[in-house]
């Protein structure tokens, strides 16, 4: 879908882009199949996908096009009355209107991919949801600022080493596949975004039950980070939240439990 596509179809409805909401589309057809191919590549089929924020539909429809089955949340009204007619008479797309903040998730039996360019202005909490609750899926592709996808693989002793990466990394084997200039949205965003793609560990390090109380003790880890763990977490420990690896903070939480 072109700028001036985009563009056209959005004045047809009345409808701007809106910054509260991340609105940037992906115009770049390139980049479109690219991201999908990430998403479905060596994962046999059929394919359940659920997509986060479709907007126009730019994802959406080359997922449908190869055949996949398409559940989509999407929370602006007027965006979801144009992708309600764009896919009329196609069975295999749900649409859901709401907020993917809010969602109920699929229960573990089922292999879903997950897949979405994320409204920035969510992605940081939206990640976090996801690994509170260890939601299983397959795969899960995003597109996500640079800076957050950074926050997302870094290693311990890195600036940007924090609760996202010790959270993220203790669910899942995470890797950026690929850097997007703002120049691939339109309108175009303020920063650079990334392409992360999430595959869920084979060792399941805390298990689902536990998971809640795990990330709420490794939040409350990372307040104020210059503080030494111990004198916050009442525990024998002189290093500072940032300088432990991932499976240690695992240990002292399974310690200070009992
Ligand atoms: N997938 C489209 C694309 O690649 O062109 C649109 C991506 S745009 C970056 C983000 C989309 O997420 C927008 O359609 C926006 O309305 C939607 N969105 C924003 N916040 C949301 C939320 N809390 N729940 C569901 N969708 C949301």
């Amino acid at each position: 879908m072109s700028i001036r596509e985009i563009r056209e179809i959005l004045a047809r409805e009345g409808l701007r882009p809106l910054r509260r909401l991340g609105q940037n589309f992906l115009h770049d057809r390139n980049m479109a199949r690219w991201i999908v191919d990430s998403a479905l590549g060596g994962l046999s089929f059929p394919w359940h996908i659920w997509e986060v924020g479709p907007g126009l539909g730019v994802l959406t429809q080359l997922l449908l096009g190869k055949g996949a089955e398409v559940r989509a949340i999407e929370i602006d009204r007027g965006l979801a009355g144009i992708l309600r007619d764009r896919f009329r008479g196609e069975d295999r797309f749900h649409l859901f209107e709401g907020d993917v903040l809010r969602a109920e998730w699929p229960e573990p039996a089922l292999d879903w991919v997950l897949v979405g360019n994320l409204p920035y202005s969510i992605s940081g909490p939206f990640l976090a949801s996801l690994f509170r609750r260890r939601a299983s899926f397959r795969r899960i592709v995003v597109t996500l600022q640079l800076e957050v996808a950074e926050r997302l693989v870094a290693t311990p002793g890195h600036s940007s080493f924090g609760s996202l990466s010790v959270m993220g990394q203790t669910s899942f084997r995470i890797e950026i596949r690929k850097r997007l200039p703002p120049s691939v949205f339109y309108p175009m965003p303020k920063v650079d975004s990334a392409v992360v793609c999430l595959e869920p560990l084979e060792t399941v390090l805390v298990s689902g039950e536990d998971r809640e109380g795990f990330c709420a003790f490794v939040r409350r880890g990372f307040l104020h980070r210059r503080k030494c763990l111990g004198k916050k977490l009442g525990y024998e420990e002189r290093r500072r939240p940032e300088e432990l690896g991932v499976d240690e903070w695992v240990e002292i939480w399974q310690s200070l439990r009992g």
